[in-house]
């Protein structure tokens, strides 16, 4: 008999999980794949929709296209997860499997952030950027702000990526000096546990004119200003959000979390249910809510599961490390890989400087996923 394994969500952690244990197990592995949408968007497009630098149809991989032999995929909405039975209801079916593995991401909490869905903008979901593809254009002179409301938040340096991108959407405009940019980030630093990246993209602000506000974060939007959450007041025109993050209702009703994320193993991403996993960014890991991670947790239990299968000794556990691309302006990418786990309680990070290699890489990473995947 094969083995079952139900991945739940088609993310950066459901994709790699599928196709490295088809890959592996052969005839040996049932693979059944449950997201929501009918397409994977990764969260960087979100950047080049919003500015405009691409259409939204060229960013979606469409999970129809999934080639992948022993991949069922179906577009089923969770409602209920039973991890001690191993079951799975959604709108449609109901699923038992020998294995379960939560990969359902992080969900927004635009109520946590008063005025937020009303007086500002988010460029988190794909809807936000879809809308701010529209808003942009209009936005000729005032205050932006990007403005983190609540941590941990996905993708670290995506609020400053969003700074240096706007500023030079505008300079291209030619509305620059009609603007100020200000970035509110809940940390004393843009990327903390890489100092070097840090002073890079703080230079890289104070060349642009970009202000930058550390250790604060919007607690709500009233009447034309971000009001911090001890108080300071900053007026806006133009609000760009990271919303507050929590993990999909249908996780916080299965009673997984603590916290408010699922905690797991660090080693093997075992949940505390028997063959029950979690990868990406519905745990509390250690590792920042990142695509590079929640992929480098599904190569981590998908090995475990095929050693199982092979009856092969127990491989390396999870080491939390990973490298993340920023985009810097001018069309160059820097790279910073981070690593959580060596020094426990002290991540460190190394920073590449953007050149025509590191801006290479970036759009090997997405176009090797995308082939891997979805196939062709
Ligand atoms: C602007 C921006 C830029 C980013 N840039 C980078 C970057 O450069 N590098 C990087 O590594 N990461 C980046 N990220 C972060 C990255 O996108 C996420 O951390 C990553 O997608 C997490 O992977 P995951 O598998 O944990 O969850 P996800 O990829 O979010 O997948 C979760 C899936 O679960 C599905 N789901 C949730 N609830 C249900 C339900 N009830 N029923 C069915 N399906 C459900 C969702 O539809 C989703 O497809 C960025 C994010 C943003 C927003």
């Amino acid at each position: 008999m094969p083995t079952s394994v139900l991945v739940l969500g088609a993310g950066f952690g459901g994709l790699e999980l599928s196709t490295r244990l088809s890959e592996e197990l052969g005839d040996a592995v049932e693979i059944t794949l449950i997201d929501r949408n009918d397409a994977f968007v990764f969260g960087f497009s979100k950047l080049d929709v919003m500015f405009g630098a691409k259409p939204i149809e060229s960013v979606r991989l469409r999970y129809e296209d999934i080639t992948t032999p022993r991949v069922r995929f179906r577009q089923e909405t969770i409602t209920a997860i039973d991890p001690e039975a191993r079951r799975v209801t959604t709108d449609l079916d109901t699923y038992e499997a020998d294995v379960l593995v939560i990969a359902l991401g992080a969900d927004f909490d635009m109520a946590a952030t008063p005025g937020l869905a009303e007086a500002g903008n988010e460029f988190y979901t794909v809807a936000g950027a879809e809308t701010l593809r529209e808003v942009l254009p209009t936005f000729t002179s005032g205050t932006a702000i990007v403005g983190v409301c609540g941590a941990p938040f996905k993708c670290p340096p995506a609020p400053s990526e969003a700074a240096i991108l706007l500023d030079e959407y505008l300079r291209e405009r030619g509305v620059r000096d009609a603007v100020q940019i200000q970035v509110v980030i809940p940390f004393g630093v843009p990327v903390p546990p890489s100092p070097e990246t840090s002073d890079a993209i703080l230079a890289r602000f104070a060349e642009r004119g970009i202000e930058f506000v550390p250790d604060h974060k919007v607690a709500s939007l009233e009447a034309g200003e971000a009001v911090l959450q001890d108080g300071m007041r900053l007026p806006y025109d133009l609000f760009l959000g990271i919303p507050v993050h929590r993990v999909p209702d249908v996780v916080a009703a299965s009673g997984m979390t603590e916290n408010g994320w699922i905690p797991v193993e660090p080693t093997t991403l075992a949940t505390r249910f028997p063959n029950v996993y979690a990868v990406g960014d519905v745990t509390s890991v250690g590792t920042p809510k990142a695509g590079v991670f929640a992929e480098g947790a599904a190569r981590v239990v998908a090995d475990q599961l095929i050693a199982r299968v092979r009856g092969e000794p127990e491989p390396p556990g999870y080491d939390g490390t990973g490298s993340c691309y920023i985009e810097f302006g001018d069309r160059g990418v820097a790279r910073v890989d981070v690593d959580f786990f060596s020094s426990p309680g002290h991540p460190t990070g190394t920073f590449t400087a953007p050149s025509a290699e590191t801006t290479a890489e970036k759009v090997e990473f997405a176009t090797s996923r995308r082939a891997r995947w979805f196939g062709g």
